[in-house]
């Protein structure tokens, strides 16, 4: 069957990909170092899994209001309201199945043809070919790791036209745990008051997985002047290990959250009751869960960040938030392996690391970083450890002629 043009644009999502390869090796018995996963590696907690079970109980298995049920909504108005200050009514706030899904359709709600959406590189693999999915054009800004990888005022500008529709903002960022301060927000706002037409999708799915001082701040707090153009889209995948719940939020102008709920009633109706019911669980009840894992999660960075660069040359900048290690390998670019081939890309770079030693990362221009490759640290610190091991040898074994 042939398919659409719309379709043809995209490709699967590469770190999707790259989980299907390790699952492939590993069921070839294959042991695999997998440091590609992207999503927490805790179970749901016991509460928000008693939430999901009391509902199915009750009976609170039919469709639901296409914008989630009250209680959700209530959840999600109240920690806007604690966490950032933020006021939203219910006719500001879209629930859907997954951030991921929600984003989609805000593009779906207003891209036409031609339209252009701001994405700062390194970025998260979904959001080019989202865009290019729903007719629009990606506008990639390479923000480089001296300026730690974040949009400056200047790039902004000089990537704006009178097709611009949206900005992407990733803070805390995947691949690179980037995160803007407050004062960085209020700087690219300003840029952005110049030019009426452009809104800005934020997403803040790691905004709890935060390893700096205060809470992570919201651009639509940081400038108000500029909270009707936000549209700020979070979840509990991440932050509650509810990555295969599939509940997603945003929030933000009613006309757009309108049209957003018109395409999800002709699209699946609602998300699931029961994950409703989880997610309202997760967001009003105990924290403890929150604070615990991102000690933990903050332990294995800084491990993996010294175990990482202790003995190669690899190089990276400590991240903020999430639960990600970019990595610089261009040191190894232009060496040769011990059976001779040269390893000029990240990408090669990322198959030597499989093929010699059974680590599996992502290459980084997956994610707009050539040079670069993503390290999740969302596993054990055993495995962790062991994976470090196998990379600084598969690093020692690259050498600078071939032999
Ligand atoms: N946004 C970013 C930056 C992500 O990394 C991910 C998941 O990997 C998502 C959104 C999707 O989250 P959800 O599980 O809520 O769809």
């Amino acid at each position: 069957m042939d398919t659409a043009a719309r379709v043809r644009r995209i490709k699967p999502s590469p770190s999707t990909a790259a989980a299907g390869r390790v699952r492939e090796l590993k069921g070839r018995g294959l042991e695999i170092h997998d440091l590609t996963i992207g999503e927490p590696d805790f179970d749901t907690p016991a509460h928000v899994k008693a939430a999901a079970i009391r509902a199915i109980e009750a009976g609170d298995t039919k469709y639901t209001p296409v914008n989630g049920t009250a209680a959700l909504r209530a959840a999600i108005r109240d920690r806007l309201r604690r966490r950032h200050g933020l006021e939203y009514t219910d006719d500001r706030i879209a629930v859907g199945g997954g951030a991921k899904q929600v984003i989609y359709l805000a593009l779906t709600a207003t891209l036409d043809e031609g339209d252009e959406v701001v994405i700062p590189a390194p970025y998260w693999v979904s959001y080019p070919d989202m865009v290019r999915a729903n007719d629009g054009t990606p506008v990639i800004v390479d923000c480089p790791e001296r300026d730690a990888f974040k949009l400056t005022p200047a790039r902004l500008r000089a990537a704006l036209t009178a097709r611009t529709r949206w900005l992407i903002l990733n803070t805390p960022g995947n691949p690179t745990g980037s995160a803007y301060t407050p004062d960085e927000l209020r700087a690219l706002a300003a840029v952005l008051l110049d030019h009426p037409h452009v809104g800005v999708l934020t997403d803040e799915i790691y905004d709890e997985i935060w390893y700096d001082a205060g809470a992570h701040p919201s651009l639509a707090a940081a400038e108000p002047r500029l909270a009707d153009r936000v549209f700020l889209t979070n979840g509990v995948s991440k932050t509650y290990a509810m990555t295969g719940w599939r509940i997603g939020y945003g929030a933000g102008p009613a006309d757009l959250v309108a049209a957003i709920n018109t395409l999800q009633s002709q699209i699946s109706s609602c998300p699931s009751s029961v994950s409703q019911a989880a997610a309202a669980a997760a967001l009003t009840g105990p924290q403890e869960f929150v604070r615990e894992t991102v000690e933990v999660y903050r332990a294995r960075r800084d491990t993996t960040v010294e175990l990482l660069t202790r003995s190669t040359e690899l190089t990276c900048t400590p991240p903020s938030g999430g639960f990600y290690l970019l990595v610089d390998c261009r040191a190894y670019l232009g060496r040769y392996t011990p059976s001779g081939e040269r390893v000029d890309t990240d990408e090669e770079f990322t198959r030597h690391l499989l093929d010699s030693q059974q680590v599996a990362v992502i290459h980084g221009s997956a994610y707009g970083a050539p040079g670069y490759v993503r390290i999740s640290f969302a596993t054990s610190t055993e495995a962790l450890t062991e994976a470090c091991a196998r990379i600084a040898k598969a690093c020692a074994a690259l050498s600078e002629r071939p032999s």
